[in-house]
């Protein structure tokens, strides 16, 4: 393929492989040695603006479904499609909030604490982003029928998209391991759920399968497309910065599709000039699905060109294997113990001098606890980015006047037990107790008298 000749490219990430393929194939991994895949631009061929702000005239355009969208106003930073192949559904109306009660929280200045609410997505979540680039792939490929493994939000999403595309979708999910918001979601979406008895690592093994035995869309954030969606939430965070970049970004990972797409956005902003300076990232595991921090933190881990040392990876997971091991945390949605994105978020970890924090599910829900009563709330994994900041302030890597943006990533609803649970059950020290009274007036009076104190 003469890749000069085209804006958009696949491309495989490891440098001993490097093969190409053009767009209008759906791989999901390299043919040749099975490594991730990249979509890459030729960026002479695209008319990319000048300076960010110029993307700020499509708000004046709101009538237009792409300048509408938060993914597609930024189009000629994924421009990998025609026009009439994009999918929309209105995703990335997102806010980012400043919050001084949650920056005393984690111990920062006022005016430094930026969240960025990802959960005011359609279906609830980031993961549309990431499934309004897929799907307009999925709309170049001409795909019929699509599938993903799940914790959750990818399957609500994937099955949002599917209808509104009129593609048959099937969601595979671990017995018992989703959240009760989220499988609603796919199931009144109309997707087909398979319940697999196994945990989400099982789920992701076997949809691959599938769908290459098939030929069914794969949904998972091993697709390179949906990264490209999901880049633009940094460029959202910077719009409503005033196109400045912050010193921080702090985000949940779980199969780390996040992480390894804000590092691609900001590497390309930066050679195309866009930016003078690349933010720091903090991607926060819960400790019970901690790969990415023991690779990382332990085992030493790097990008290294590339050349990531898949040996380590490999004793890794054996080990895993060995012992039987299932990731278990309250936050659902990165309960994941083999990442399928991990060597790009080493990538990530490389380009925005990245470090990595586990935190327990005690300080998950109490963060959780602090996001709902001063902020608009979020579902467990989101918060872990508040408990992640919280140690990392603590340790003194980020400093008290540093501008962070932390991701949060979901809904509140998405996961009500958890939250539940929290309060009624008087789980933590934020947590909020339903009170009980008799059916009488004057016990109420009384009882409402002393809540107002
Ligand atoms: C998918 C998801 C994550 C994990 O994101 P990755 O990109 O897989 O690391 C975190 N939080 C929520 C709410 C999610 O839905
Ligand atoms: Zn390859």
């Amino acid at each position: 393929m003469a890749k000069q000749a085209v804006a958009a490219y696949q491309k495989c990430i490891n440098p001993d492989c490097g093969a190409e393929f053009d767009c209008g194939q759906a791989l999901f991994k390299c043919p040749n040695c099975g490594d991730l895949l990249d979509v890459l631009y030729n960026w002479d061929k695209i008319e990319v603006p000048d300076k960010l702000s110029d993307f700020r005239k499509r708000w004046a355009r709101r009538d237009n479904r792409l300048d509408f969208s938060g993914v597609w106003r930024f189009r000629e930073l994924l421009n990998f499609c025609k026009d009439k192949h994009k999918v929309t559904i209105g995703e990335g109306q997102t806010i980012l909030q400043r919050n001084d009660a949650i920056a005393a929280y984690v111990d920062v200045k006022p005016a430094c604490l930026y969240l960025q609410y990802e959960g005011l997505n359609p279906s609830g979540s980031f993961k549309d982003n990431g499934m309004s680039a897929a799907f307009s792939h999925a709309m170049v490929v001409g795909a019929k029928s699509c599938a993903c493994a799940s914790t959750g939000n990818t399957s609500a999403s994937m099955s949002l998209y599917a209808h509104h595309c009129g593609l048959k979708s099937t969601v595979f999910i671990g017995s018992g391991l989703i959240a009760f918001g989220k499988l609603s979601q796919s199931m009144d979406y109309g997707a087909q759920t398979i319940q697999i008895l196994g945990d989400f690592d099982d789920c992701m093994r076997q949809v691959q399968h599938v769908c290459s035995k098939l030929g069914m869309y794969l949904l998972n954030s091993l697709n390179p497309f949906r990264l490209e969606g999901q880049k633009t939430i940094m460029y959202r965070i910077m719009e409503q910065l005033g196109w400045e970049v912050p010193d921080w970004i702090v985000v949940p990972g779980g199969n780390l599709g996040n992480s390894s797409a804000f590092g691609k956005a900001f590497l390309e902003l930066k050679e195309l000039g866009l930016i003078e300076r690349i933010p720091r990232i903090a991607i926060i595991n819960a400790t019970g699905a901690a790969t990415l921090s023991d690779l990382v933190n332990n085992k030493r881990l790097l990008w290294n060109q590339g050349n990531v040392e898949q040996g380590v990876i490999d004793e890794y997971y054996a080990d895993l294997t060995a012992r039987g091991f299932s990731p278990h945390t309250c936050a659902s949605a990165i309960e994941i113990s083999r990442p399928v994105n991990l060597k790009k978020c080493l990538r990530t970890i490389e380009i925005c001098r990245g470090v990595v924090r586990a935190v327990t599910d005690e300080e998950i829900c109490d963060a959780k606890a602090i996001v709902g009563k001063y902020g608009l709330g979020c579902e467990p994994a989101s918060a872990a980015s508040i408990a992640g900041l919280k140690h990392l302030r603590a340790e003194g890597v980020i400093g008290a006047d540093e501008r962070i943006a932390c991701v949060l990533t979901g809904h509140p609803l998405k996961d009500p037990n958890v939250t539940v649970d929290y309060h009624k059950q008087g789980q933590g020290q934020f947590s909020n107790q339903p009170a009980e009274v008799a059916n009488d007036f004057d016990e109420i009076i009384k009882l409402v008298n002393r809540i107002n104190g």
